[in-house]
């Protein structure tokens, strides 16, 4: 059977790898590494698992599947990576039309979940890491949460080899190798020909980069992003966040509960 070559070991890359291969597919995976890779979008140590996705349906839709999915693996890998802590969406001013908040409640009320709207009076009794004055509209749902997003991969990567992944690290694409019009494998960046009957390039930002042909079309950008920080334990027995950290800073902050 012909192989197939996954490159790029990030979360796309590495469950493509193990999907291909429980359908059947001998399948190598390669990743500059060292995995999970340090740069790689899918390491750092959380990301958000939401069903917010205001009035897009089809994301909506995709993003059950992908709770039911966090949930299985919870139970499979004996391990909970995922915390189902449940999403605050806060905001200043009322929710609207059009907004993120009030039409991912709709949305999600409409097919069977169960967000609450929240006021400042709920707020405070329920958050009080918030600032109540400042933050005085918002949603609660309890499905959703983040994931340790790292360990995740490093999770996966295992899952990948002792599915029979040919896993490694150290190589990193350099071109397409093309024969007789078609694609036929890669040149690593050390000139070491990998060849293929299907090719998947999972390469996250470093598409264009990879691909420059692409660069058009595709393009890395960057943005600001802030976690809160360690978070403390109030004399009432509540876990909050220091409030300073979450009511100085512009809208548009992530927040995640410390877990350990
Ligand atoms: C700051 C930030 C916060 C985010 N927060 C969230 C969130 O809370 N919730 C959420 O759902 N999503 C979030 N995302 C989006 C999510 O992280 C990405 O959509 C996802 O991780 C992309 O995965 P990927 O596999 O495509 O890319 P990556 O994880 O970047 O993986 C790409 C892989 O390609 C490899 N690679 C690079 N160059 C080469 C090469 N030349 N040869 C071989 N391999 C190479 C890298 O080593 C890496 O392992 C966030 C993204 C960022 C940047």
């Amino acid at each position: 059977m012909e192989r197939t070559l996954v490159v790029g070991a990030g979360i796309f890359g590495v469950t493509a790898a193990i999907e291909l291969r429980k359908r059947g597919h001998a399948v190598r995976l390669v990743d500059p590494g060292p995995l999970p890779h340090p740069l790689a979008a899918s390491t750092d140590i959380s990301k958000v698992v939401r069903l917010e996705y205001g009035a897009d349906e089809t994301y909506t839709a995709l993003s059950e599947e992908s709770i039911e999915g966090w949930r299985r693996w919870n139970r499979d890998f004996g391990v909970s990576l995922y915390h189902e802590t449940g999403l605050l969406l806060l905001r200043r001013t009322p929710l609207a039309p059009g907004s993120l908040e009030q039409d991912s409640f709709e949305l999600l009320a409409g097919r069977g979940h169960r967000p609450e709207l929240l006021d400042a009076a709920a707020v405070r009794a329920r958050f009080p890491a918030w600032n109540a004055d400042l933050y005085r509209h918002g949603t609660y749902n309890r499905e959703g949460g983040f994931v340790e997003s790292g360990r995740v991969i490093a999770r996966l990567v295992e899952e990948a080899r002792n599915l029979g992944v040919e896993l490694r690290e150290g190589v990193s694409f350099g071109r397409l190798l093309e024969a007789a019009s078609r694609i036929a494998g890669i040149v690593s960046t050390e000139g070491e020909r990998f060849e293929a009957g299907q090719i998947v390039l999972a390469l996250g930002a470093w598409t264009p980069h990879a691909l420059p042909w692409l660069a058009s079309e595709l393009r890395s950008t960057g943005h600001r992003s802030s976690t809160s920080p360690r978070t403390t334990r109030r004399r009432s027995g509540r876990t909050g966040s220091r409030s300073s950290a979450l009511t100085s800073r512009p809208p548009g902050i992530t927040a995640f509960p410390c877990i350990r």
